[in-house]
């Protein structure tokens, strides 16, 4: 029974990717040998991490300006191991609080810098990207830290912070989902399983010159980036599969025909499902226009029981993985590069069905 997965992660991927990777989870090319039972520094392993850190370069259009590094821990470790690598002692960190993941990291990071906040949107419960009214960055400011694209509440930069530090980003959700302004960061990172693989790594880019100055801190060689850049991501047993995963689902994202292609795609499948959000008298939107995720789109049912009902019609229609974040409630459909546009329309359609099927309910 074929399901449609909105899960916001760990999310679908796509078909070729699953296949694949069951492949070479049995046997590697013809090599009578699993994927996972080769070793990290194997000549196969290596020619794996290496073409996928060459694909995030050619994708993203970049060259040696940046390491590569494939890191164990989630987003989540980064958001503690980057502030204990780029922050010195009396330096501090800049960032806005737009949503559940800026909370993470602006927790994170007070434990070992000192944090400002320059503007938040939880009176609103994060709808929107909050606009500081004052961008002014203390001296002792190391870098900007961005979400670019908050996974729970649905919103997501559409245009960058121009400020005098380089921006440390979280790009959990929309990593590879669009061109960037590259000359903006120091710092990206993003883990596998939403956007380019499973869960259990995490691709980081540094910039060279953001570790040209040593931070006076003691930092145990398995969280320091220069220990993980000398030995190229190999300085443990990397997660071999997931990294495989992860080169398969590159591939496949080069096969789109660029970020640009990639990106108006994305859009074409969020305006439909916005465009049926704002006009479908049983639902109604969350975040505010301009700032609403391209990746993550979240609404309400305009009652709770309307909200139980379509649930259920939902499953019904095997529509799995949209219920809303319960800080947030109602309903989210993660669209990430992988979902197709049939598998929206499939959403929409179920919307627009469930909408006739219950008219005498609000006429
Ligand atoms: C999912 C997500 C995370 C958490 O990633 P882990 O790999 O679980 O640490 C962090 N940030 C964003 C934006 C996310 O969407």
């Amino acid at each position: 029974m074929k399901k449609y997965n909105f899960s916001p992660g760990p999310a679908m991927l796509p078909q070729i990717v699953l296949e694949e990777a069951s492949q070479g989870l049995i046997d590697y090319n013809n090599t009578g040998l699993s994927v996972a039972e080769i070793s990290h520094r194997s000549p196969i392993f290596l020619n794996i991490i290496e073409e996928a850190t060459a694909l995030v370069k050619e994708i993203y259009g970049i060259k040696d300006e940046y390491d590569v590094l494939w890191l164990p821990g989630g987003a989540s470790a980064q958001m503690a191991i980057a502030p204990m690598n780029l922050v010195d002692k009396r330096q501090s960190i800049a960032t806005l609080e737009t949503g559940f993941w800026a909370k993470r990291a602006i927790t994170a990071a007070e434990q070992i810098c000192r944090v400002n906040v320059l503007a938040t949107s939880k009176e609103t419960n994060f709808d929107r990207i909050p606009h500081p009214k004052n961008w002014k960055l203390s001296s002792s400011t190391r870098y900007f830290y961005v979400v670019s694209n908050e996974t729970i509440e649905g919103i997501q930069f559409h245009q960058f912070p121009s400020v005098n530090v380089p921006l440390v980003a979280d790009m959990t959700s929309d990593f590879l989902s669009r061109p960037l302004p590259l000359e903006k960061f120091g710092v990206i990172f993003a883990s596998a399983q939403k956007n380019f693989g499973i869960a259990g790594i995490t691709c980081v880019l540094i910039r060279k010159d953001m570790l040209t100055n040593t931070v006076r801190r003691m930092i145990p060689n398995i969280f320091n980036y220069r220990t993980h850049i000398e030995h190229h991501s190999l300085f443990h047993t990397c997660p071999t599969f997931p990294i495989y995963t992860s080169l398969l689902a590159l591939r496949w994202t080069k096969n789109q025909g660029g970020l640009d292609k990639i990106h108006s795609q994305n859009s074409e499948k969020t305006r439909l499902l916005y465009e049926e959000i704002d006009q479908n008298p049983f639902f109604k939107p969350i975040a505010v226009k301009e700032d609403r995720s391209v990746m993550n789109v979240c609404f309400r049912g305009i009652s709770p029981a309307t909200e139980a009902q379509f649930m259920t019609f939902a499953e019904q229609n095997n529509i799995v993985g949209i219920a809303g974040y319960p800080t947030v409630g109602g309903f989210r459909a993660s669209i990430y590069n992988a979902m197709p546009l049939e598998n929206v329309n499939v959403l929409i359609n179920a919307m627009q069905t469930f909408a006739t099927e219950n008219e005498h309910s609000i006429s």
